[in-house]
């Protein structure tokens, strides 16, 4: 179902988290990193500082209307198109769901660099599952693929992971991204196993590009990469180490909203346009455009192709 909303996408069906609407709590592109892998592109506000962008109010209304009909859902996910602990009022909107609500379960998908704050540790408790990442282990590293607001450190990061795990009783699902040629050496896996000996997640899910990030010279990690990665850390851990990234051999299972489809493509018949030129003119949320669009990339009915500093996308003439 595609919905004209400010605050609410999807929901979007994904083989990690089922039926889950995702909640969107901050301006586009609002977050202390600037991963190289993006899938929303460049950040354009590098900030750590909480705020309520959007008024509470606003959120629980849309949220009070959708959920008013008990759609069925797996999960309610705060994400979207920035970093979703940034929202100074996340811990009253998540005690809120959980007592107007409780039916529903609640997911966190996070950068992690807010969990060095205790502050944000306690209010995100009642989530029943947390989606945090962690990509590299050595500050260089960590500069040259998540590009964090000056005087970030990749180890308060993971200090927080630690005093998160120690305090957060519910399932830590841990998501570590490969970049080829910068965190699948032998030697920054073996760093990212002891950090997750130490953070002690619930799982670790090994993913990898499978659309166009920000940066052109980010390429997928092959197949073996990624068996090499989940090797090295399967033995730091008891807990299962998964892959999640859809290797081309693979066909995508999610089915597509077809309206979604054809809106997009009604406007790309016309001209080639950027995800987030769709998603204005659609008024769609960037992380649906985004989802629909990697699956028709990979069912070869859109072509994703660079002009200057943007990914366009042209629907494929041959294809309906
Ligand atoms: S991938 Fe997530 S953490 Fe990285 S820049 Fe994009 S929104 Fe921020």
């Amino acid at each position: 179902m595609a919905m004209h909303l400010k605050h609410l996408f999807g929901p979007v069906i994904s083989r990690r988290l089922g039926i889950s609407l995702g909640v969107d709590l901050v301006p586009y592109k609002h977050c202390p990193l600037n991963c190289v892998y993006c899938e929303v592109h460049q950040t354009t506000d590098l900030a750590v500082t909480r705020q309520e962008f959007f008024p509470l109010d606003q959120v629980v209304a849309e949220l009070d209307s959708y959920l008013s009909a008990r759609p069925n859902l797996d999960y309610i996910t705060f994400s979207g198109a920035g970093e979703p602990t940034l929202y100074s009022r996340l811990g009253e909107l998540i005690a809120y769901l959980k007592s107007h609500y409780p039916e529903y379960a609640l997911c966190l998908i996070s950068n992690s660099v807010l969990f060095a704050d205790a502050e944000v540790r306690r209010v995100i408790q009642p989530c029943d599952v947390i989606l945090p990442s962690l990509d590299a282990v050595s500050q260089d590293i960590f500069e040259q693929i998540n590009r964090p607001l000056a005087g970030l450190r990749a180890d308060d990061l993971i200090a927080g992971l630690i005093s998160l795990r120690q305090e957060y009783e519910h399932k830590l699902w841990l998501e570590i991204f490969i970049v080829p040629g910068l965190n699948d050496t032998d030697e920054e896996l073996d760093k990212l196993a002891h950090a997750v000996q130490l953070i002690k997640p619930d799982k670790v899910q090994i993913n990898s590009l499978d659309r166009p990030g920000t940066e052109e010279w980010v390429t997928e990690a092959s197949r073996q990469t990624l068996h090499h990665a989940r090797q090295i850390i399967a033995q730091s851990i008891v807990a299962p180490v998964e892959i999640i990234a859809r290797i081309k051999y693979e066909r995508p299972r999610e089915p597509l909203d077809a309206d979604t489809i054809e809106a997009i493509r009604s406007v790309l018949i016309r001209k080639p346009s950027a995800a987030e030129d769709l998603a204005q003119t659609l008024c769609l949320h960037i992380n649906e455009v985004c989802k629909v669009l990697r699956q028709l990339a990979m069912e070869e009915r859109v072509r994703a192709v660079r002009q200057n500093s943007k990914v366009m996308y042209q629907w494929l003439s041959h294809q309906n």
